[in-house]
């Protein structure tokens, strides 16, 4: 007897869909079950320790303040904070409220941060007492819109307008039980607002929702991510104001992990310290941070047996950072990629379970397996998708749960979307197990003789020789080839002797023959972004202006 196939109808699950997910559940469990574990500060002089109980008790009277202050769900609070305690307060307090944090890099330039408080419109801003002086130059053509600046510390405020509060005078004026927290129901609405450092045009505001801020949180909690459990230290290295600290604030808070905050002592010295004191067992941050805290702990000897992972990614992490901190201090830094567009997680790259040795290796070097729940393409220039065979190569697009869907009021970015894909800018290939290979960002490829060279490879490959403490390889026209590549080298204290040949002779074999520079830069500093990497925007501009020119040597 033929079945007759009725039209589909999904049957509607019978689960609690509408259960919203919230940083204030977040919160909710830190000071509660978990309320005995700890966040500690570091001032530079020694460290204040607290409980997520307390800083339940404190983000109460916060609220209750900012209440009063006339902060209503919607409205943006803004944070010129380094990482510390207060910080955490506003990260957990005020989406909880319904309102939006919005941190702000400290490290942007005065007119960016001038654009970006007025574009957001932040009606309160908390600010470290140490950073005043950065609103200086700028205050007054935002004192329309900032409505209260709330300092931390009890540094001088000269220059501000008189609408300051000390953030404890605030908290103790407070009563604790006056604020009645709204419950968040839509928990797609915002939680928190992150502009883009953005190399082009006027930085882009990333605006997070409850919901993608806390299924990122879990997203990182998983063993294939970084496996934060409520037995970890957490010592979040990248500032909060970078892609939220990577989110690493909000895991940490929602599995009840200790936290190390370091406030502005990003230095190797204070670090390894602090990792050592705190009995930190996961530590992230840029591979630039890394690179200092290798050499130091080189030279030292710190005892960094505590560290379990040390997450390290927002830009291409050499071997020898991964290999040097293994080898010799037994420490394993795992490479992981993302954007501020992307929460930031994206990929992370453990290596898969069946392979070992030099294999291995070849996956912990890639930017790394695209992360569960997301979906990942690669699109060729006429936007047509490539396959995950592991050498096409074009412009990966990226979905999901905490992607980023839009920029914040600001229709100019318009085209970084498309079709419900966020557009990375990243040149990648895929390999059939999803691990993610950077040749380049889109704007820094190179192009000779119609083929690509890969900067990021190039400077993998430099970076790998024991004298080269940083290169950054930018395109310098070329006549016959249109580009050819031009590394901007570093070298090491001491190691001055080292030529164009040297380094010639070390790349020869290690990668293409056409991809070998005809010649060098030696440069004192490579210029760094307001978040830690190579500003190759900045690099670029000096050679335009010749000012490479005295640096340049040829490979004989
Ligand atoms: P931002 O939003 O400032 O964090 O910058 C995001 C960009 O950093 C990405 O689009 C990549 O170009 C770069 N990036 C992040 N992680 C990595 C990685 N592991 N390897 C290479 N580039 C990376």
């Amino acid at each position: 007897m033929e079945r007759t196939t009725q039209p589909a109808t999904p049957l509607v699950g019978l689960m609690q869909d509408d259960h919203p997910l919230t940083v204030a559940s977040i919160l909710r469990r830190a000071r509660g079950i978990n309320g005995h574990r700890t966040v500690s500060t570091f001032h530079g002089n020694g460290l204040t320790r607290t409980t997520y109980a307390e800083i339940g008790n404190r983000i109460d009277r916060l609220a209750a303040a900012l209440d009063s202050l006339g902060v209503r769900p919607g409205d943006r609070v803004a944070t010129l904070l380094w990482n510390r305690q207060e910080h955490l307060e506003a990260y957990l307090g005020v989406p909880s409220m319904g309102a939006v944090l919005h941190t702000l890099n400290l490290r942007l330039f005065p007119d960016q941060l001038r654009y970006i408080i007025r574009h957001a419109r932040d009606r309160v801003m908390i600010v470290d007492d140490t950073l005043v002086p950065l609103l200086k130059p700028f205050v007054d053509d935002i004192a329309d819109v900032v409505e209260h600046f709330i300092v931390v510390g009890d540094g001088p405020v000269d220059g501000l307008p008189n609408t300051v509060h000390r953030y404890d005078g605030l908290l103790d004026d407070a009563d604790s039980g006056t604020y009645a927290f709204p419950e968040i129901t839509d928990d797609r609405s915002a939680a928190a607002l992150c502009y883009t450092s953005g190399t082009t045009g006027n930085p882009k505001g990333v605006l997070y929702s409850h919901r993608s801020t806390v299924l990122h949180a879990i997203a990182e909690c998983m063993a294939d991510a970084f496996g934060i459990a409520g037995s970890d230290t957490v010592l979040p290295v990248v500032p909060m104001f970078h892609a939220n600290a990577w989110g690493l604030p909000y895991s940490a808070s929602l599995v009840g992990a200790n936290q190390v905050l370091p406030g502005r002592f990003l230095q190797a010295e204070p670090l390894a310290r602090l990792i050592e004191q705190e009995r930190v067992t996961v530590a992230a941050g840029v591979p630039t941070i890394w690179m200092d805290l290798l050499r130091y702990a080189d030279e030292h000897e710190p005892d960094l047996s505590s560290l379990r992972i040390v997450p390290c990614g927002g830009a291409a992490v050499p071997r020898v950072l991964q290999e040097g901190f293994e080898h010799r201090h037994g420490v394993r830094v795992v490479q992981a990629w993302g954007m501020t567009e992307t929460s930031p997680l994206g990929a992370v790259a453990h290596p898969p379970h069946d392979v070992a040795g030099e294999e291995a290796w070849a996956y912990r070097t890639r930017a790394g397996q695209i992360s569960p729940l997301l979906d990942a393409r690669i699109v060729d220039v006429d936007g047509s998708a490539l396959p995950w065979d592991g050498e096409s190569t074009g412009e990966l697009e990226i979905r999901g749960p905490w992607i980023a869907a839009g920029y914040y009021e600001d229709p100019s970015g318009a085209d970084k979307f498309r079709d419900g894909w966020l557009r990375t800018g990243d040149v990648v290939s895929i390999d059939r197990r999803g691990f993610m290979r950077i040749t380049d960002r889109a704007k820094d490829v190179i192009k000779s003789g119609g083929e690509w060279i890969s900067s990021v490879e190039l400077e993998n490959e430099l970076m790998a020789h024991p004298s080269v403490r940083e290169a950054a390889v930018i395109a310098k026209p070329d006549e016959r080839w249109t580009e050819r590549p031009l590394p901007c080298v570093v070298l090491d204290q001491g190691a001055e002797e080292i030529g164009p040949n040297e380094l010639a002779a070390f790349l020869s074999g290690r990668v293409a023959r056409w991809w070998e520079p005809d010649e060098y830069a030696f440069i004192p500093e490579i210029p760094k972004t307001s978040v830690g990497k190579f500003d190759k925007k900045a690099l670029r501009a000096l050679l335009v202006d010749g000012q490479l020119d005295a640096a340049r040597r040829q490979v004989a």
